[in-house]
């Protein structure tokens, strides 16, 4: 019989699961997605469609693979140790100046406001490639695999390719899971770790309602124009920011945006593009059902994408880019999160034995990369399941 069950193996439940195993407890990760190298990881990229899509992966290591390494702590003052931990052990750094292309040092001279970004990036093993979103083909970019290993070192064992459909629950009491195929695992405890979309469903078949609204992604456009031969497409993206009320710009380029300039009669490559990603920490007001996906921008989180794409726009011309040619992508979302928050009441479990560890319990508007907040946290509720805290 297993101590815990672990659903998910992303930011959460790698974490909590190698946290477990390292404190002796018996530990079985159950992942639907492949195990796949880091740089395959953007074959498993599953897309939901709504107002504003939402991307995420669906592998061992979870959306961890295709971050672009960003490990910005959020504002949570009782993880303080945990973050200090964290960064620690993925080497959080900021980009150093050798690793800047020349589309990044471009946009770095014409606004003093840009601070360094902290990476969770072995600048020693990193190529500047530009290819972290698809995976980083260099074993540089921290992601959930390195503690999925550390897990399995101290014990943990791990089923992949296996989606879990439901808690299986007894009186009062989470007692396992049932996978889609039929399958039934036994536990003491369960720890769902499937991710902001995903948790909440198992919930509503598993018969537990109220999950599912407040749902963020911190919804992003990359506001982008010519700059010939310029490279940012080949280049570490997000090396810089700039932290603004309720957005945030970093230079990106998007593959998106060279079509839209064709359809304008330019004549354009990848490599012509510069670009400036503005991040909004958007209103929770999307919902997660079974089917479907509810999640548009609301007024204010219009003003806000307004506000950082003039600002986006003055920087780009100020570096020199056409005015003419700037257009922007379609509202996206990578950070889901928040659509739990109304069931669980601080580190409570929600029914006996069953406990939630990923970006669903982190309630927004939020705004920053998630990851290290999200790792915290579950540092945070491994040491209460194990009586350290
Ligand atoms: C392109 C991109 C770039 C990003 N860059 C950054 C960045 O630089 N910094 C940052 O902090 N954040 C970044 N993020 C966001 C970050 O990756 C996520 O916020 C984070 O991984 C969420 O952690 P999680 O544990 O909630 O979910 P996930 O990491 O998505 O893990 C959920 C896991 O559960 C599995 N799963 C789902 N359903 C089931 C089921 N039914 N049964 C079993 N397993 C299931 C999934 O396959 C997955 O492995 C980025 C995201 C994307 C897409």
């Amino acid at each position: 019989m297993f101590d815990f069950i672990v659903v998910g193996s992303g930011a959460g439940g790698a974490t909590i699961a190698k946290e477990l195993a390292l404190a002796g407890r018996k530990v079985l990760i159950i992942e639907e997605g492949r195990n796949v190298p880091a740089e395959r990881a953007a074959e498993t990229y599953r897309i939901a469609p709504s107002g504003v899509e939402i991307w995420q992966t669906v592998c061992l290591g979870g959306t961890t693979l295709v971050s672009m390494g960003n490990a910005v702590r959020g504002v949570h003052e009782k993880l303080e140790s945990y973050y200090l931990e964290t960064e620690k052990e993925m080497g959080v750094t900021p980009v150093p100046e050798s690793h800047m292309g020349n589309g990044t040092r471009l946009l770095l001279s014409v606004s003093k406001d840009w601070r360094f970004m902290p990476k969770a990036i072995d600048f020693s093993k990193c190529k500047s490639c530009g290819k972290c979103p698809l995976g980083c083909p260099h074993g540089a970019k921290w992601d959930a695999n390195a503690y999925v290993q550390k897990a399995k070192a101290s014990g943990a064992q791990i089923i992949t390719e296996t989606p879990i459909k439901r808690v299986l629950i007894v009186g009062e009491k989470a007692v396992g899971v049932e996978s889609f195929d039929g399958k039934t695992f036994k536990a003491n405890n369960i720890v769902l770790c499937a991710g902001a979309i995903e948790t909440p469903r198992i919930l509503m078949r598993s018969g537990i309602e109220g999950a599912g609204s407040g749902l963020y992604v911190d919804t992003f456009i990359t506001v982008g124009g010519i700059m010939e031969g310029i490279c940012l497409s080949g280049e570490l993206n997000m090396s810089l920011f700039i932290k603004r009320e309720g957005y945030l710009l970093s230079p990106h380029y998007s593959s998106f945006i060279v079509p839209y300039l064709m359809s304008k009669g330019y004549k354009v490559r990848p490599i012509d593009i510069l670009g400036i990603m503005v991040k909004i920490a958007d209103e929770p007001t999307g919902s997660v059902e079974e089917g479907r996906v509810i999640k548009g921008l609301s007024n204010r989180d219009v003003d806000l994408l307004y506000r950082g794409r003039k600002e986006a726009e003055e920087i780009l011309i100020r570096a020199g880019v056409d005015a003419e040619s700037i257009v922007s992508t379609y509202p996206r979302g990578v950070h889901p999160g928040g659509t739990c928050c109304s069931l669980v009441k601080g580190l409570e479990p929600l029914i006996e034995s069953l406990y939630i560890s990923d970006a669903s319990v982190i309630p927004g508007p939020f705004g920053i990369p998630p990851i290290l907040t999200i790792v915290a946290m579950s540092k945070n509720i491994a040491d209460i399941l194990t009586g350290r805290a």
